[in-house]
């Protein structure tokens, strides 16, 4: 069951509510959205009906939610904007967000390069790992909290907000002190106390689908963010594995329009890990534009030949002008404005 508090519910009002389900020996998640926030309950549902809540001030409606997610299900909830950084660049429905950048901070140079050549192709937010999951623990594993510096130098330069990843629970409070939005990798995908710890930094977060979770298992992650009170979670489709292997994963793009049938979290594609070929990534965006997606994050790099990590599928020059192209021209076509931040959108 979920209580939806109205838009100016009280803190008291709110802690009522929390009280009357905690004394009935029930459990109370309270979740905070850009647009409202809602309570889970977690208990007796039989019992709580009996609570009158619906009766208490700053309660909008009391609901039963079928999903096994409840404070990320579409159930009872319009999609969801997220909103990344002081100058609140947005991703969700009527716009289309672009976030590219290096996969692994290298060095300030190459970090500043990809940043550029990412705003000069029209994204308004940065991604780029300091902390990276490799396969092998032989591999370039980031250059941890000297990567994230590089990243705050570079915000500072550019305007853009970060968007970067977290591997383990112990770093989460110092990666958030830089980032402006924590990304959770999809080898952590269900790596629960790492989801509630970034959960409880309050920040937007950034979750990826797990390579081999089902869209229920995606979802149900996101709970566990949402559970910590935060709902800034936007969801990412970055592929999954299957029996081809042309490509590195195979992305699933029916899983924007299911997911945005299930839960009213914005989904953004990665189309750089999911093809792991740069001449798949502009096809794959393309392709992303047009099914819905609220965005797309994707690898660039100056050299891509030289690069540490994932310079197969790196865009530059030539791919990243195309991409450049079908990211101003056809979101337009699907009903999307670019997602600037506060202080370059046009007036409502
Ligand atoms: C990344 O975005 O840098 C990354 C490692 O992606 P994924 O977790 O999807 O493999
Ligand atoms: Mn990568």
């Amino acid at each position: 069951m979920v209580v939806v508090m109205t838009a100016d519910a009280t803190a008291s009002d709110l802690a009522s509510v929390v009280e009357r389900v905690e004394a009935a020996g029930g459990e109370a998640f309270v979740s905070r959205g850009e647009s409202r926030t809602v309570v889970g309950l977690v208990g007796d549902v039989t019992g709580f009906h009996d609570l009158n809540l619906r009766a208490l001030p700053g309660v909008m409606e009391v609901v039963r939610v079928s999903t096994p997610y409840k404070l990320v299900s579409r159930e009872h909830h319009d999609p969801s904007t997220v909103y990344v950084g002081t100058t609140r660049v947005p991703i969700g429905p009527g716009t289309f967000t672009l976030i590219a950048g290096p996969c692994a901070v290298e060095t300030p140079e190459q970090t500043l390069a990809a940043a550029q050549m990412a705003a000069a192709a029209g994204a308004t937010l940065l991604r780029g790992g300091a902390y990276k999951p490799r396969t092998s623990p032989y591999a370039f594993q980031g250059l941890g909290e000297a990567g994230l510096a590089i990243l705050a130098d570079v915000r500072a330069e550019t305007g853009l907000p970060i968007v970067t990843e977290v591997v383990d629970p112990n770093d989460v409070d110092l990666v958030a002190s830089y980032a402006d939005m924590l990304q959770v990798g999809t080898r952590n995908a269900q790596n629960f106390s790492l989801l509630a710890a970034v959960g409880d930094t309050g920040k937007p977060v950034m979750l990826k689908r797990g390579m081999s979770s089902t869209i229920e298992e995606w979802l149900l992650a996101a709970e566990y963010v949402a559970q910590r009170g935060n709902l800034g979670i936007v969801l990412c489709e970055r592929g999954i594995r299957t029996f081809e292997t042309t490509t590195r994963n195979t992305l699933d793009i029916s899983a924007v329009p299911v997911c945005q049938s299930l839960s009213h979290l914005p989904i953004v594609v990665d189309p750089s890990h999911s093809g792991g070929r740069r001449n798949l990534v502009v096809p794959l965006s393309r392709a992303a534009i047009a099914i819905g997606a609220d965005g797309i994050i994707v690898d660039v790099h100056p050299h891509p030949d030289a690069a540490i990590v994932d310079g197969a599928h790196a865009l530059e020059g030539g791919d990243l002008r195309d991409l450049a192209s079908a990211v101003r021209q056809l979101p337009p076509m699907v009903g999307r404005r670019p997602a600037l931040p506060t202080e370059r959108r046009p007036a409502a």
